[in-house]
């Protein structure tokens, strides 16, 4: 899901915020798709912290970089810089 197509968490017809069922309770629009790519992004973004604490960067950013691709949120922007702060941190200490 691209975050310029439609705000992290509404409906991407006519921008209500998700309730958590799989049809729009505006519009009726199934969601049912947008919630699973959403949550796929939820449990990247939480390996990817898990990575972190790991001190695993690599896989971190890899984990963190998928889940935005499948849904773009603001805290998902901060962890991408975080795991790239943390690569860079890592790739000076080989060196
Ligand atoms: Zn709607």
């Amino acid at each position: 899901m691209n975050g310029d197509l439609c705000r992290p968490g509404c409906c991407p017809v006519c921008q209500a915020r998700f309730r958590g069922a799989s049809r729009c309770s505006r519009c009726g629009a199934d969601l049912s798709v947008l919630m699973s790519l959403a949550s796929e992004a939820f449990v990247l973004r939480r390996a990817a912290r898990e990575s972190l604490r790991r001190g695993e960067y690599r896989a971190a950013e890899a984990s963190v970089q998928a889940a935005q691709q499948l849904h773009a949120t603001p805290e998902g922007d901060l962890l991408t810089w975080i795991c790239l702060a943390c690569s860079g941190n890592a790739i000076a200490e080989q060196a």
